[in-house]
């Protein structure tokens, strides 16, 4: 049912400090950026091969992204599947027993259509799934 890594989210906890390392260390370049207001986030893209790594720096000290670095200090924060269809892929999760974070597809950076599933049903990995039109 998934297709592919759509992108890995990365908690940090300055954007500017990170992309440093990530382009002039890593040599990725950074396409876009965009603020999710509902997520309280700050997201960086940065393509590497078909898939992407998205940089996260809260925008507000109670956003998710500031509670997890609280929590867990910076790093991995979730990884992104690829779906065709979402919703199709949410009630099959469903079916399945999977506990979901998102019951409804919410708006996720870069114009996809996303939803987490809870990590107690995934062996403690933040599973997003995620639709591009
Ligand atoms: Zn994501």
């Amino acid at each position: 049912m998934v297709k592919k890594v759509d992108h890995i989210g990365i908690a940090v906890a300055n954007l500017d400090e990170t992309l440093k390392l990530y382009e002039e260390v890593l040599g990725l370049e950074c396409i876009n950026t965009e603020v999710v207001e509902e997520q309280k986030v700050k997201v960086a893209f940065l393509p590497i091969g078909d898939t992407e790594v998205e940089l996260l720096e809260s925008t507000s000290p109670d956003g998710p992204i500031a509670k997890f670095i609280e929590k867990k200090g910076e790093g991995v924060q979730h990884i992104a599947f690829r779906v065709d269809n979402i919703e199709e892929a949410l009630e099959e999760m469903r079916q399945k027993g999977m506990q979901l974070i998102d019951e409804k597809p919410r708006y996720g950076a870069g114009g996809a259509k996303i939803a987490f599933l809870h990590p107690k049903s995934t062996k403690g990995v933040l599973i997003e799934l995620c639709e591009r039109g």
